[in-house]
């Protein structure tokens, strides 16, 4: 039976007693998640033996993801607006801590309680416009409301989610009220959460691209 394994520089991961819930119910013994307690992290990668060192062991794989550790693009680097790997970002606005006439949102910026997601990025993108527009045209700039919800869909009909609404404080981006999937849900729930995200794609393709 094929098996993945999961070799993770993080201790935890969102939403891991749900996903390691879902994996051992529907997948029972194919996929290990190794933290790095255990592997002590990734040593080397030979693509041309396909082997994985760790301390633990050398892993042999018939197929591997490696990714790397993430950072702001070059371009974010290049334009001063980094600290470290990301860019710091004034939260009302998404405007640069290092350079006001430049906004940074998404992946690339600070978003403090924010995670990284599309969901994300999109929330930002309309607090910074609307500051872009009224620092352009002088109408009104209303108060930054964020939002970001993460599906996860675990088997077919077996969705989960996590989620928050957030609001910029004066240093950064703060968590009004949140929510993740229970253990306990009946499959009935799941399946709605399914649907929701199916729904939640629709609207921001269309959001994004019409
Ligand atoms: C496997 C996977 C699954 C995911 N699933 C979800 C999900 O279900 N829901 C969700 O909300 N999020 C999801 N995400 C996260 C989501 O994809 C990212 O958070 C989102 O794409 C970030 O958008 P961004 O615009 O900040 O950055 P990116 O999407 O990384 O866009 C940055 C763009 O800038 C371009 N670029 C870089 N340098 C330059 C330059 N010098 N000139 C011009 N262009 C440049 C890059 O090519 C890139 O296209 C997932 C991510 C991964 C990897």
């Amino acid at each position: 039976t094929a098996k993945i394994i999961v070799l993770d520089p993080k201790a935890k991961f969102s939403k891991m007693g749900l996903f390691t819930a879902g994996w051992e119910k529907h997948y029972s013994g194919m996929v290990e998640w190794i933290g790095p307690e255990a592997h002590g992290g990734i040593k080397s990668v030979n693509h041309e033996t396909m082997e994985i060192v760790t301390d633990l062991d050398t892993f042999k794989a018939d197929a591997a993801c490696v990714i790397p550790a993430m950072r702001a693009g070059v371009i974010a680097q290049n334009a001063g607006v980094t600290d470290g790997d990301w860019a710091p970002i004034i939260p009302a606005t998404m405007a640069s801590k290092a350079d006001p006439n430049i906004y940074v949102l998404g992946d690339a910026s600070v978003a403090s309680a924010m995670p990284k997601s599309g969901f994300s990025a999109n929330s930002q993108a309309k607090v910074a416009a609307n500051a872009i527009r009224g620092e352009l045209t002088g109408s009104r700039v209303y108060d930054a409301r964020f939002a970001n919800t993460c599906w996860s869909l675990i088997a077919t009909n077996d969705g989960v989610k996590v989620g928050a609404n957030y609001k910029a404080g004066s240093e950064k981006i703060d968590v009004v009220d949140k929510f993740v999937s229970q253990g306990n849900e009946s499959s009935e729930v799941r399946k709605t959460t399914y649907e929701e995200s199916i729904g939640w794609y629709s609207g921001i393709t269309t959001d994004m691209f019409s």
